[in-house]
């Protein structure tokens, strides 16, 4: 999507382009989806943000959407709760049960597949052995999907988040691991890498299953991402400050192109320092994360033009 503005108000010819890769995946537009159906039946709630993306949750806001958390979802009595992309642990469908509520499962299948494969590893080799087998997930600790994939080991799961944090795995244990759908491909290597060294220094006889279960609906994002930033003189990247998905890419963004600036709605745009020192023919990329929304990214691109300095 690429626009020039050549007029009297503009002593430079500005090309502007949305980045044709940015915004929702696939997960999250469904989810999304499901929430416009099922609001026209009536009163719905959303365990958590069903985005991380401020604007776009209260769009839903005003359609009727409630966001509600574990305290409020223990209160609720038949209603309807929606399960976000992320997904949720065991326990979420079991105060569901409890209390009649009819959950609407918008786990991205994705994210659902990897609960399986976690759940069937765990009582797999839980039947095996007197201890609990180890299973490390890497991803962040506290994030939704994190937590619902610990969920599957009854919590058991060691969540690690970087070679440096090896001090909490078990070498005398066969060793599990698995990843959270959003961290990056490098990560997860670098990882496995230093977990097969430390087998080897230690001499251990035992053995590393390495599941790389990260959605390719966001890693290859990453090249895509910074082959848009080097095409344009200034990068204008548009996330949601709660998101983690926006914050790494947004970093990638700022390796390929230092002229990039974070925003998280239009109005960051006026009088922003950056914009004031465009040259002629200067070209400006609007990009986004997998929680941002295009109408957003279309929204930033108005004010910008508003915001390009004026002869
Ligand atoms: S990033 Fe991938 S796994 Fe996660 S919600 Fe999107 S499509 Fe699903």
């Amino acid at each position: 999507m690429t626009k020039q503005y050549n007029n009297n108000h503009y002593n430079i010819t500005t090309i502007i382009t949305i980045d044709q890769h940015s915004g929702f995946c696939f997960g999250v537009t469904r989810a999304i989806t499901k929430a416009e159906q099922e609001l026209q039946s009536g009163a719905l709630y959303c365990l958590g943000d069903i985005v991380h993306n401020g604007q776009e949750c209260q769009r839903l806001e005003q359609l009727g959407l409630q966001t509600i958390d574990y305290d409020d979802l223990r209160t609720l009595h038949h209603a309807r709760v929606l399960l976000r992309a992320h997904g949720e642990p065991p326990s979420t469908y079991w105060i569901a049960q409890q209390r009649s509520i009819q959950l609407i499962d918008a786990t991205c299948p994705v994210v659902k597949k990897l609960q399986d494969r976690i759940r069937n590893c765990y009582l797999t080799h839980k039947a095996d052995s007197t201890l609990p087998p180890q299973i490390l997930i890497y991803g962040k600790p506290g994030h939704a999907e994190v937590i619902g994939l610990q969920g599957q080991t009854h919590d058991t799961a060691i969540v690690i988040e970087s070679p440096n944090q090896l001090d909490r795995i078990d070498f005398t244990r066969p060793i599990y691991l698995f990843s959270q759908t959003t961290k990056s491909v490098e990560g997860f290597h670098a990882l496995v890498d230093a977990i097969r060294a430390q087998i080897k220094n230690l001499n251990s006889p035992i053995t590393l299953e390495a599941h790389d279960t990260i959605c390719r609906n966001v890693a290859n994002r990453v090249a895509q991402l910074q082959a848009f930033a080097r095409n344009n003189d200034i990068v204008i990247f548009v996330g949601g400050t709660k998101s983690s998905n926006a914050r790494v890419l947004f970093n990638h963004c700022l390796e390929a192109n230092p002229n990039t600036i974070f925003i998280s709605s239009p109005d960051q745009l006026i009088n922003h320092p950056l914009l004031q020192k465009t040259n002629p023919d200067c070209r400006v990329g609007i990009c986004g994360a997998t929680s941002t929304p295009l109408w957003l990214m279309e929204q930033c691109k108005e004010q910008l033009i508003k915001a390009l300095p004026s002869t």
